[in-house]
């Protein structure tokens, strides 16, 4: 499976097709790929199993895209960071091989997220569980880590697909769609509507830059109901899970002692979990995202949908302009 990050990829499309002045305009603006100056290592606990999780953050070449390797099981095959690596959705995001069941990586979704919100392509991510850190919830300290890690330019212009035609998936109340979209930004907009008080109907939406990433997502923490986090302790699950790296909401009380970092953390923390899953796509996804109550398996399920039909995305990544990029 070592090759696998240049197998399957959405992003191995022609680009032949490409309007000419897209082109044109992709020629003089398009970004040149990223991967970090050197390896950060650092241990947090793994939400899911409580254990202690030690986690090396790599470069890695230009092309070869984010990629999780678990260093406690022999032999593992690489996971690549894609929708079709995702193997459950439930209570995060989990990357893994079908044919090897305890090869996986749970609650990837805040990694991918400061991947994306701080432009890095191409990553070699160890880790010695089954999860990764979940730290205090958010994806602070993975940007922090990327941060003292540094970034390098390299020689390959950054992969973006385009999203041509609208896609849509729906359960029940819930649906998320990608529309096409023409600014160089890729646009995110949710609702959510909880029955807790303290959380309500909320509403967030922005243009994704890395510096919108980190002003104004970043910070926003995972969080859950009280009653939820005892039936989940009594199955043996989110056992890592405390008031130090998730929101408790027990109706209309939050149970932090410190309270919110700003009165609509939950919108902002699901609108990141969805730059996390939607960058998934294995490259930058440039459309106009759409969510409401939405959650992590629509969001894959949506990615599967796009990709699927394939008059609806375009891989728009100009070969032409790998000289300027470098
Ligand atoms: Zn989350």
């Amino acid at each position: 499976m070592d090759n696998l990050s240049g197998e399957l990829t959405p992003c191995s499309k022609s680009v032949e097709i490409l309007p000419t002045t897209m082109r044109q305009m992709r020629q003089k603006t398009a970004p040149a790929q990223h991967t970090l100056h050197h390896a950060i290592s650092a241990v947090g606990i793994g939400l899911h199993t409580g254990r202690s999780i030690n986690m090396t953050i790599a470069p890695a070449p230009a092309g070869h895209g984010i990629v999780f390797q678990r260093t406690d099981l022999p032999q593992a095959a690489p996971l690549p960071a894609r929708y079709d690596y995702v193997v459950e959705t439930h209570l995060s995001t989990v990357l893994g091989e079908k044919a090897r069941p305890e090869n996986r990586v749970a609650t990837v979704e805040h990694l991918m997220a400061a991947l994306c919100g701080c432009a890095i392509d191409n990553a070699l991510v160890l880790v010695d569980g089954p999860e990764t850190p979940v730290f205090d919830g958010s994806a602070t300290d993975f940007v922090f880590l990327l941060d003292c890690a540094g970034r390098k330019t390299q020689d390959l212009p950054r992969k973006v697909v385009q999203v041509l035609e609208p896609v849509r998936v729906e359960h029940q109340n819930a649906w998320v769609e990608l529309l096409p979209h023409s600014s160089p930004s890729p646009h995110l907009s949710m609702s959510i509507d909880f029955p807790a008080r303290a959380i309500g109907a909320q509403s967030y939406a922005l243009d994704l830059t890395p510096t919108s990433f980190r002003n104004e997502l970043a910070r926003n923490r995972t969080f859950a109901m009280r009653q939820e986090i005892e039936a989940l302790h009594q199955a043996g699950l989110a056992l890592g899970g405390s008031l130090d790296n998730a929101i408790v909401v027990d109706n209309d009380v939050v149970l932090n002692p410190a309270g919110l970092r700003c009165p609509d953390e939950f919108i902002r923390h699901k609108i990141m979990d969805a730059v996390g899953d939607l960058y998934l796509a294995g490259c930058v996804l440039n459309a106009s995202f759409r969510g409401n109550r939405s959650g992590h398996t629509l969001n894959n399920m949506l990615l599967k949908t796009l990709f699927a039909q394939s008059s609806a995305w375009q891989d728009t990544t100009d070969l032409q302009s790998t000289s300027a990029a470098a």
